[in-house]
């Protein structure tokens, strides 16, 4: 068959889901197909580098400007604040070093115990160089403690890096009340809003974050590409150091189709964000109900008045996550234990371990994360096959008597 053929079968498929329910959306979205139709001709004809001077690649340059403007458009901030890169881990590890190189003299950073490890890590890592970390609790809600945060910045703090929503929960944090009093207190403030962005709206005109990490594999475009704001008037030295591309902020040839792909996806979110994220929550509570109505010995983690509205944490007592992650694979339905990055690792989350959840409920909890292509009939399936594995998981727990 000539590759011409091949190519067209797989797009005819696109919409074939191998009969998989798809529950995993904090981990990774499918991308819309808005997003690709928009994303194909950049990788079939259109291919100029958006750094070269002829029209070929001008065309390329403008549609790469266009996404910058919707990404801009979706946080209601200006397009030159939007720098393209490759991933929210990238976008997170940038505004980190940027705050340290441009405030020398200052060591210490404020964050959480809860951070996705794309935050976690490189602050691990800064502190095995000297700078001073402190790690704000969360109480068991998996909520801050704002005065504690207040109190612990001092004249040494060059940043607060704070999550927007837990990947793990969904659980929101006050992210005005915080980034103000870090403008009021002179202090760089940085948000890891990869999993708020796209579901809760964000007015980069009212908020005064000075960073935003977001990621477009999260909003329905494709892995490896991200984005990082920085506001106007805050100095920045870039992390990637080589040629002159998004400015002399990010060096290194553009991800232009996935950073199209990205402008799509952000243009999408802005227009369903309301109804959309109402619609998703109606699916959760369904199914969230459901399983309180037919499983004993279960509980929901996290602020439930301050949650994304995709994402369901939930505890069975006497089973261990990952049994229920395989048993419910063979069924077909994906979800998963804790972080993406988590789910080969048999250690708790520690995202529930900093929220104090009982021990007899920190092994057997799972997470579910919708889309905007949940469907009913899906919420339905999951709904009866969640309880049976349960009562088969618990027949062979010898926990359970
Ligand atoms: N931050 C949060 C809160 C996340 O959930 C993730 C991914 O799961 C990341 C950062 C990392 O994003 P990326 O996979 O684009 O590097």
């Amino acid at each position: 068959m000539p590759i011409s053929h091949k190519i067209e079968t797989i797009i005819k498929n696109y919409e074939y889901r191998n009969g998989i329910i798809y529950f995993d959306n904090n981990a990774t979205t499918k991308i819309a197909p808005e997003v690709l139709y928009e994303m194909l001709p950049y990788l079939v004809s259109n291919y100029g580098n958006p750094s070269s001077l002829y029209k070929f690649s001008n065309e390329v340059l403008n549609k790469m400007n266009e996404s910058r403007e919707k990404v801009a458009d979706l946080l209601n901030c200006s397009s030159d604040e939007i720098i393209f890169t490759s991933c929210g881990s990238e976008s997170n590890n940038s505004a980190i070093l940027s705050a340290l190189q441009t405030n020398p003299n200052k060591r210490h950073i404020i964050t959480t115990e809860v951070e996705h490890p794309a935050i976690k890590n490189p602050l691990t890592h800064l502190k095995e160089k000297g700078y001073k970390v402190t790690s704000l609790n969360v109480d068991n809600k998996g909520q801050l403690d704002i005065q504690q945060l207040e109190d612990s910045i001092t004249d040494n703090t060059a940043l607060i890096s704070i999550m927007y929503a837990n990947n793990e929960t969904g659980v929101i944090f006050d992210i005005p009340k915080i980034s103000e009093i870090a403008r009021n207190k002179g202090v760089l403030f940085h948000t890891d809003a990869v999993q708020a962005v796209g579901k809760i709206p964000i007015d980069l005109q009212k908020l005064p974050v000075d960073f935003l990490s977001l990621s477009g594999h999260k909003i329905h475009a494709p892995k490896g590409v991200g984005a990082l704001f920085v506001r106007n008037n805050i100095k920045f030295s870039s992390f990637l150091k080589g040629g002159h591309q998004e400015n002399g902020r990010r060096a290194g040839t553009e991800n232009v189709t996935s950073i199209i792909g990205l402008g799509k996806a952000a243009e999408l979110s802005k227009k369903n964000l309301v109804t959309v994220n109402n619609q998703i929550k109606i699916l959760r509570d369904e199914l969230e109900n459901n399983l309180l109505d037919t499983i004993p010995d279960i509980q929901i983690n996290g602020d439930l008045e301050n949650r994304l509205s995709n994402t369901s944490n939930i505890s069975f007592k006497y089973v261990e996550g990952e049994s229920i992650l395989f048993m419910l694979d063979k069924n077909n339905i994906c979800i998963s234990t804790g972080s993406a990055c988590s789910s080969h690792s048999l250690e708790p989350s520690h995202v529930l371990k900093a929220m104090k959840i009982q021990s007899i409920f920190l092994n057997g909890s799972i997470r579910i994360s919708l889309s905007r292509y949940t469907t009913k009939d899906e919420i339905k399936i999951a709904s009866e096959t969640i309880p049976k594995i349960i009562y088969r998981l618990r027949q062979l727990s010898p926990f359970c008597s």
